[in-house]
């Protein structure tokens, strides 16, 4: 199985060198433990492969999947840059050192004052709309600022529904056919679009889809180089590369994809004469998604009309399987080698019926007490949790070579309403 879990001699799921069954014991339950080497060698492994067939390569990690601030600092200083989706996004990578020609915003439905805010911080602008490019003109300077567009190549793909982000049901981008005049109206505006950039979706292990992105997204910019003579700087083909959830799923081979998807890039930029623009993809769930695991206690097993094992956490720490309908795999930290005996539901702490981390699992004896490992947690998961019903944020350990160290505190009950105000004739 291509999933990544690692066993110790105590039979207990080892993450990055260190016992998950010691760390829920020292530092409690829910916690999200992060693996550092897991995460560098994510990005070296992406890195090497496709910089192997075309050295003009740039890494930009689509820092929504997991904002933690350790994993950004991670990330930073292996070399890699940032795609940010929101002003608060650009603010943090800033503040980690990111300057802003590291960070690339590709932000949607985006008001004048984020707007100005991130052209102020440094970060080049992916423009969604022609909304947004003739609000950003009369909001800054134009002259010779560089920017890039989204389009939309016509293509989607994803895990799900909501994660496909091309073709004519999608809200991002320009539309293929206004390309051409959308960047001459930006050069006429004085700016200098420089960049071009497709994103298609989110969890694809089927390399085809990435294939007709990169063939479409090709044709777009060669048509707007030879209509417009825009010289491309880059071209961005966003992220979208998927992980193994389920034990049946294969890792995607790298190296493959590398050379396919180079292959046809460069042979594009053969047909319309483009040069050798730098060349980007926004990986968020490849580089993170298999590094961290969230932890849970077992602290109910109950036989009702099906038998559920109650957990300490629920949709509001993990909110993939409720949301998405998405499996992640889920082992017996503390008991690694029982072997499956039941199936079971695993239900979270939330008052919702929803609110189930896997239906019918086959699972070992499982008893009140035991830590459980929920896998692939490392994307998509801290980012999207809340206080739903209440319930603290979990924590955040970062393991290095055995080692941990907590990278976020447990919230606590105050900071669930240190922002709300008790009006005083309420007092
Ligand atoms: C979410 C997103 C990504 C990353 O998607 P993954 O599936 O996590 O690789 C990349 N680019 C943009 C613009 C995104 O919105």
């Amino acid at each position: 199985m291509d999933l990544n879990i690692k066993v110790n001699e105590k039979n207990h799921l080892d993450i990055g060198g260190a016992d998950a069954v010691d760390i829920a014991e020292e530092f409690g339950t829910p916690t999200y433990v992060i693996d550092e080497n897991r995460i560098r060698d994510n990005y070296n492994r992406f890195y090497s492969a496709f910089s192997k067939y075309y050295p003009d390569f740039k890494v930009f990690y689509a820092c929504k999947a997991n904002t933690n601030l350790a994993v950004m600092k991670i990330l930073e200083s292996e070399g890699c840059c940032i795609d940010a989706v929101s002003p608060g996004e650009v603010y943090t990578a800033k503040k980690l050192g990111f300057d802003g020609q590291r960070i690339l915003f590709t932000g949607n439905n985006i008001t004048n004052e984020e707007l100005k805010f991130v052209h102020e911080e440094g970060a080049v602008l992916n423009i969604d709309s022609v909304s947004a490019l003739n609000r950003l003109a009369k909001i800054i300077d134009p002259e010779g600022v560089k920017i890039s567009f989204r389009v939309n190549p016509m293509v989607g793909a994803g895990h799900h529904d909501h994660c496909i982000t091309g073709g004519v049901m999608s809200k991002f981008g320009i539309m293929d056919s206004e390309a051409s005049e959308v960047y001459q109206q930006a050069k006429d505006l004085g700016f200098n679009p420089v960049g071009m950039h497709s994103h298609i979706g989110s969890g694809i292990l089927d390399p085809e889809p990435f294939k007709l992105a990169i063939e479409s997204t090709m044709d777009i910019a060669g048509k707007v180089h030879q209509d417009v003579g825009i010289d491309f700087e880059f071209v961005d083909f966003g992220g979208g590369v998927g992980i193994p959830y389920t034990p049946e799923e294969k890792i995607v081979d790298l190296d493959k994809f590398a050379e396919v998807n180079i292959g046809l890039f460069k042979e594009k930029l053969e047909e319309f004469d483009m040069g050798s623009p730098t060349m980007y993809l926004e990986p968020g769930r490849f580089l993170v998604g298999d590094a961290s695991v969230l932890l849970v206690t077992v602290n109910s097993v109950k036989q009702s009309y099906r038998k559920f094992i109650g957990v300490d956490a629920g949709f509001h720490t993990l909110l993939r399987p409720a949301m998405y309908d998405s499996y992640h795999h889920i082992v017996d930290a503390s008991k690694m080698d029982a072997p499956n005996t039941q199936e079971v539901d695993i239900a979270g702490n939330v008052c919702e019926s929803g609110d189930l981390f896997a239906r019918d699992r086959p699972m070992p004896d499982v008893e009140e007490g035991d830590v459980l490992g929920i896998m692939n947690a490392g994307a998509y998961g801290f980012t999207m949790s809340s206080n739903y019903n209440s319930r603290p944020l979990a924590s955040e350990i970062l393991v290095t070579d055995g080692k941990c160290q907590i990278v976020r505190e447990r919230q606590s009950f105050e900071d669930l309403y240190a922002q709300q105000i008790i009006p005083d004739h309420l007092k």
